[in-house]
């Protein structure tokens, strides 16, 4: 999944979250992260932070963050498994999406069935990576409403 607009709040138009104290997560992520994690999938983020790029904030800012945000989520019983970061800027990468770098970086440390996978994200760049990874994807800003169609279909599928 992506992480800005899914699990917290998007910062404001050409603004980044840079910082623990403006990180806003929103509304049901952390029970809907625990539901997948109890379902028994990976949860992985997939997220570009051009912030760095621009000098905006360093990667040990960005780092820090996704300490506080896992041990907010531990504190929930959830727990995301691997988070990979683009800091780079348009157009100098092979991994900002949509291009799927961060998903094959992702690949290397997981075992990732693409068939049975998805991508959830609030940008379209979200979803048209998903697409050439080769997965499912959710275009959406409400990640308890993802889980819950995806446990749904899945669902149906074992069926
Ligand atoms: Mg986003
Ligand atoms: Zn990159």
């Amino acid at each position: 999944m992506d992480r800005d607009g899914v699990i917290n709040e998007r910062a404001a138009p050409h603004q980044y979250i840079t910082r623990w104290e403006d990180f806003r997560f929103l509304p049901g992520v952390r029970s809907a992260i625990r539901a997948l994690n109890e379902a028994g999938y990976l949860v992985l983020i997939v997220t570009c932070q051009r912030g760095v790029a621009r000098g905006m904030m360093t990667m040990e800012a960005v780092d820090d963050i996704h300490r506080r945000m896992c041990e907010t989520l531990a504190g929930a019983g959830a727990h995301i498994d691997g988070i990979y970061v683009c800091p780079h800027d348009y157009g100098q990468c092979a991994c900002r999406k949509p291009e799927i770098g961060l998903f094959l970086q992702a690949e290397r440390d997981f075992p990732i069935d693409r068939a049975a996978s998805w991508m959830v994200g609030d940008s379209d760049t979200d979803v048209e990576a998903g697409r050439r990874y080769g997965v499912r994807t959710i275009l959406t800003t409400d990640l308890p409403s993802a889980v819950k169609q995806i446990l749904d279909c899945d669902r149906g599928v074992r069926q």
